[in-house]
C-alpha cells in the first residue's frame, strides 16, 4: 500500500478541473494533510510547480510511474474541507478551472512566484566561462526576457549542451511579520548588584537594567525601544549580559489601530424588531433560509444586521457580512468595529497583502468571530456561520468581472446551507432577480417601509435641461439647481454633487470636419484629463497629448465636449469663488486612505460641497447635508444594456437617500435630458414597487432576466475574422445541445468591438431550462486551452451583469 496525494496544480497553459496523482514520500506521510500547499515536478521537464491537495488515497500498488511530492509549503493545511468543496462548486458553476477558484478563495501572497535560478550541471564547465556571458549576480534571479539576443543564443546553446539549466524555485511570499519579544531575566536584588557593576555614565544600560528588574512580563521590543529611546544596540548588550530574553514571535499588521467608541443596540421599532425575530428564529433553528430585508435608505437595516450578528454571537457561532465596496463605506465598518470590537476582522481591497493576509489567519484562528469585507470576503475561512449578511445587495460589485466569474449572492447562499444557516440580502432597491424570488416565496421578504426618524424622503425636482439648455443655462448647472446651492452656502449646510460618469466622458471633436480623437488600440474615444494635460485611454492606459489643431482637416477649431468632474469643479467654484469644494472621483482617490480623508473633511464641515462620481452615491451619513444634486441622470439609460433602467433607478434613489437624514429635511435636485422616462420618473417618488412592477413587464416582454437565464461567451483575437469564427465554431457546438425554446443572440461584436488591440465576438443564449447546456459549455471550457496557445481568449460569463 501507498499513499497518493492528489493534487491541483497551478499551471496557466494546462489546466485541467481533475487533480494529478502524486506519490507521497515516506517522511511526508503523516505530515502531509488535505488542504496543504505543496511543490510538484510537473510536466516533460518535471518544472517545480504550486499545487493544492485535495484529497489523500491509499492505494495497492501504483498503476503506473507516478512522480514524488517534492516538499511542502505550509505547515498546515490552508483550506478545510469546506473551501475545497466549495471551490470544487464554484469551478463547475461559473465554468472556470478549480486552480483559478482556490487562488481566488485565498489570500494574494498565497499565489506562488517562481523564481528561476541558472545552474551549472556539467561539473567540467567552468563558473568564469559562464560569467562572460552573464555576470555571476545574476543567475539566483535569473530573467530570461531581459537578457540580450547574443546572450540568450549563447545561453540556449550551453543547455543544449547539458552544460547548464534552469531551475524553477516555488517563492512561498505567505510570509507572517516576527518582531522580538524581551523577557526579562533579572529581579530587584539582582538589580543593584549590576548596577553597581556598570559605569556611571551608562545611563542607557543602567536604565534598561532598572526597567527589566521590574517588567514581569515579556514586552515587544519596539515598544521597550520607545519607552526607554534606548536603541536595539543596548538591548543587545542586555541579552549579551544576559538580563534578557529575546524570541521571534508573530505580529499581526493591524489596519485600524484607532480605538473605536463602543455603542450599545438600539431599542427596535416595531418592524425592526418582526424583521429581528424572523432571522434570529432562523438562526436559533439551524435554517439555511434566505431574506430580503427591503427597507428605504435610514429605515435602519444596518442595525438590524448588527443585532443578528449580536445573536448569533451569542449562540457562540460567526457571522459574515458583506459591503460593496469598504473604501467607499467606512461608516459601515466603523458601525461594525463599534459593536463588536476586537472580534472583528475586516478584509478588502484597500489594504496591503500583508494585511489582508493577517486578518485571514487571525479568521483561521479563531480569533475573530465577524468578518466584514467586499465581495471576496465570502471566501473567508471562518468556521460555524451562524448569519451571512449581504448590504445594499443589488450592486454590481458583487460579481466578478474576472474568472471565475462569481456572483458572491451565490457563493453565500451555497455556504449557508453548508452552515443551516441564514443568509440576509438587505437594500432599498432590490435587485429584480431577488425581488421575483421573494414574489415566489423563494425567499422571504422582510420590509422596512419607513425612515427612522419619521421624516419623509427627500423632495426630488426634476429639471428638464433640454428646456434649461434653450433658455441659455450653462451646459452643466440648471438655474433651479444653482440657486438650490446658494441657498445651502447662505445657511451653512451642506450639499453632495454627483456627476454620473458611467459611460460618460469628456472628449474631443473638431467642429470644422467632426473628427474625434479615439485610442489607437481600442474603439473608444480618448478621455480629456486636464491634471496631466494629456488624451487617456480609460481601457488600455493609452495616454498622448492634447491636440491644438485637429489631425484630420488642420482646422484650429477642436474643442472638449462632455463634462468632467475636474471641468465641473472649475464651473463651479467660478459660480461661487468662496464655497469650499472636495472632489471624489478615481483621480483624487488613487492613492490608499484618500477616500477616508476626504469623506473625514466634508464630516468635519472643512467644505460646503462634495462634488464626486458614483462613488459619493453609497452609504453616507452626514447629517448636515441637505441638497444632493444629480447633474447628468440619464448618461447610463443610453447604454446598450437591458439593466440600464434599473441601475439608473437604483442609482438616483441611493443618492437621494443621502439627504436629509438627520433633523433637516433634505432636498434632490435631478437634471435629466429624459424627464419623461419611467426610471427617473419613479425614482423621484422612491416608488419601488411601481418599479418593479413596471421593469418586470419589460423584462418579461424582451426576455430578459430573471424571467430568462442567460449565457454570454466571448471571443476575443488580434484578428477580427479569426474572433468572429471562433464564435460561429462555439455555436455550432453548442446548437445541438440546446432546446427549441433557448434564444441565441449572435454571434455579433461586442459593443465596444475593439479592445488593448484585440477584436471581441460573443454570443448571449437566454433560456428557462437547458439540461444539457452545463455538459456542453464545459466540454467547452476544456478545449478552450487548446484556443489560448493559438491566441484566441474565450471568455464564460453565466448569468453576466450586462451584455456589454
Ligand atoms: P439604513 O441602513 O437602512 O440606511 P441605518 O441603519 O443607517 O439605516 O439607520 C439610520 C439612522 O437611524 C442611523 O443613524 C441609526 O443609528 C438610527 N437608528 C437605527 N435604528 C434605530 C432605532 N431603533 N432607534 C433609534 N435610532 C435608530
Ligand atoms: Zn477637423
Ligand atoms: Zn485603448
Amino acid at each position: 500500500m501507498v499513499q497518493i496525494a492528489k493534487v491541483i496544480v497551478d499551471v496557466p497553459t494546462m489546466q485541467t478541473n481533475s487533480a494529478y496523482s502524486y506519490l507521497i514520500p515516506t517522511p511526508l506521510e503523516n505530515e502531509l494533510k488535505i488542504g496543504m500547499r505543496v511543490v510538484v515536478p510537473f510536466g516533460n521537464g518535471n518544472r517545480k510547480v504550486q499545487g493544492f491537495v485535495v484529497a489523500v488515497e491509499m492505494q495497492v500498488a501504483p498503476i503506473q510511474q507516478l512522480k514524488e511530492i517534492d516538499s511542502l509549503m505550509d505547515l498546515e493545511p490552508v483550506l478545510n474541507q469546506e473551501l475545497i468543496q466549495l471551490s470544487k462548486w464554484l469551478a463547475s458553476s461559473t465554468f472556470s478551472f478549480q486552480i483559478t477558484c482556490l487562488l481566488t478563495m485565498l489570500p494574494n501572497v498565497m499565489r506562488a512566484k517562481y523564481s528561476k535560478q541558472l545552474k551549472i550541471v556539467d561539473k567540467n564547465y567552468q563558473r568564469q566561462d559562464l560569467a562572460k556571458i552573464l555576470p555571476e549576480s545574476a543567475w539566483s534571479t535569473f530573467e530570461p526576457d531581459q537578457l540580450s539576443k547574443e546572450q540568450q543564443s549563447e545561453l540556449s546553446k550551453l543547455r543544449e549542451q547539458n552544460k547548464i539549466e534552469i531551475v524553477y524555485q516555488v517563492k512561498n511570499q505567505a510570509q507572517a511579520r516576527q518582531i522580538f519579544q524581551i523577557t526579562s531575566q533579572i529581579d530587584a536584588e539582582e538589580e543593584t548588584e549590576i548596577l553597581n557593576s556598570l559605569r556611571k555614565n551608562a545611563t542607557k544600560l543602567r536604565e534598561l537594567v532598572h526597567f527589566l528588574a521590574e517588567q514581569k512580563d515579556p514586552i515587544n521590543q519596539p515598544v521597550l525601544e520607545k519607552k526607554l529611546s534606548v536603541t536595539v544596540g543596548t538591548i543587545k548588550i542586555g541579552e549579551a549580559k544576559g538580563w534578557l530574553k529575546r524570541k521571534k514571535v508573530e505580529q499581526y499588521r493591524d489596519p485600524y489601530k484607532e480605538k473605536q467608541v463602543q455603542t450599545k443596540p438600539l431599542h427596535l421599532n416595531g418592524e425592526q424588531q418582526t424583521a429581528l425575530t424572523s432571522i434570529t428564529t432562523s438562526i436559533k433553528n439551524r435554517l439555511a433560509q434566505t431574506f430580503l430585508l427591503e427597507g428605504v435608505t435610514g429605515s435602519g437595516k444596518t442595525e438590524v444586521y448588527l443585532q443578528a450578528i449580536a445573536y448569533a454571537l451569542a449562540q457562540g457561532k460567526t457571522a459574515i457580512m458583506l459591503v460593496p465596496e469598504i473604501a467607499l463605506t467606512p461608516q459601515m465598518v466603523t458601525r461594525v468595529k463599534g459593536r463588536f470590537g476586537k472580534q472583528v476582522a475586516v478584509l478588502h481591497s484597500g489594504l496591503s497583502d500583508g494585511e489582508k493576509f493577517d486578518e485571514w489567519r487571525r479568521i483561521k484562528r479563531h480569533e475573530a468571530q465577524v468578518v466584514v469585507g467586499a465581495r471576496s470576503a465570502i471566501f473567508a475561512p471562518i468556521e460555524n456561520v451562524g448569519v451571512i449578511i449581504i448590504d445594499e445587495e443589488h450592486e454590481t460589485s458583487y460579481k466578478q468581472d474576472d474568472t471565475p466569474r462569481y456572483h458572491a449572492r451565490d457563493v453565500a447562499k451555497w455556504r449557508s446551507k453548508f452552515y443551516n444557516c441564514p443568509l440576509v440580502l438587505g437594500s432599498a432597491t432590490p435587485s429584480l432577480e431577488s425581488r421575483a424570488r421573494s414574489e415566489r416565496h423563494v425567499y422571504q421578504l422582510l420590509k422596512l417601509p419607513d425612515r427612522i426618524n419619521g421624516h419623509p424622503l427627500p423632495k426630488v425636482k426634476i429639471i428638464d435641461m433640454r428646456e434649461e439648455l434653450q433658455s441659455g443655462a450653462d451646459q452643466n448647472f440648471s438655474t433651479p439647481l444653482l440657486t438650490a446651492i446658494n441657498q445651502r452656502l447662505q445657511t451653512k449646510q451642506q450639499s453632495i454633487l454627483m456627476l454620473n460618469r458611467r459611460g460618460y466622458s469628456s472628449f474631443i471633436m473638431c467642429r470644422d470636419c467632426g473628427f474625434v480623437l479615439k485610442c489607437p488600440n481600442c474603439d473608444i474615444s480618448l478621455t480629456l484629463h486636464m491634471d496631466s494635460h494629456s488624451m487617456k485611454c480609460h481601457y488600455c492606459g493609452h495616454e498622448e497629448p492634447i491636440p491644438q489643431i485637429c489631425p484630420n482637416c488642420h482646422s484650429r477649431k477642436i474643442r472638449y465636449y462632455g463634462t468632467g468632474t475636474e471641468k465641473v469643479q472649475q464651473e463651479l467654484q467660478t459660480q461661487f469663488p468662496n464655497a469650499r469644494i472636495l472632489r471624489m472621483d478615481v483621480d483624487t482617490t488613487r492613492r490608499k486612505g484618500a477616500h477616508e480623508r476626504i469623506l473625514r473633511q466634508f464630516g468635519n464641515h472643512q467644505a460646503d460641497i462634495l462634488l464626486g462620481t458614483q462613488m459619493i452615491a453609497k452609504g453616507l451619513d452626514f447629517p448636515d447635508v441637505t441638497l444632493v444634486g444629480v447633474l447628468n441622470a440619464d448618461t447610463a439609460l443610453e447604454l446598450p444594456d437591458f439593466r440600464a433602467s434599473e441601475r439608473t433607478f437604483q442609482l438616483l434613489t441611493q443618492v437621494s437617500g443621502r439627504a436629509g437624514r438627520a433633523e433637516k429635511l433634505g432636498e434632490v435636485v435631478i437634471q435629466t435630458f429624459n424627464p419623461d422616462h419611467y426610471a427617473i420618473q419613479l425614482a423621484k417618488t422612491q416608488n419601488y414597487e411601481n418599479f418593479f412592477r413596471k421593469e418586470m413587464y419589460i423584462r418579461h416582454q424582451g426576455k430578459y432576466p430573471p424571467y430568462y437565464f442567460t449565457l454570454q461567451i466571448t471571443a476575443a483575437h488580434k484578428e477580427e475574422k479569426m474572433a468572429a469564427a471562433k464564435m460561429y465554431e462555439v455555436l455550432n457546438e453548442l446548437r445541438p445541445y440546446l432546446s427549441g425554446t433557448a434564444i441565441v443572440l449572435g454571434p455579433t461584436p461586442k459593443p465596444i468591438a475593439r479592445i488593448k488591440d484585440k477584436y471581441y465576438y460573443q454570443i448571449v443564449i437566454k433560456y428557462k431550462n437547458e439540461p444539457k447546456l452545463h455538459a456542453a459549455v464545459t466540454k467547452i471550457l476544456q478545449e478552450s486551452q487548446s484556443d489560448y496557445r493559438k491566441g484566441v481568449q474565450l471568455a464564460i460569463d453565466a448569468q453576466p451583469q450586462s451584455f456589454m
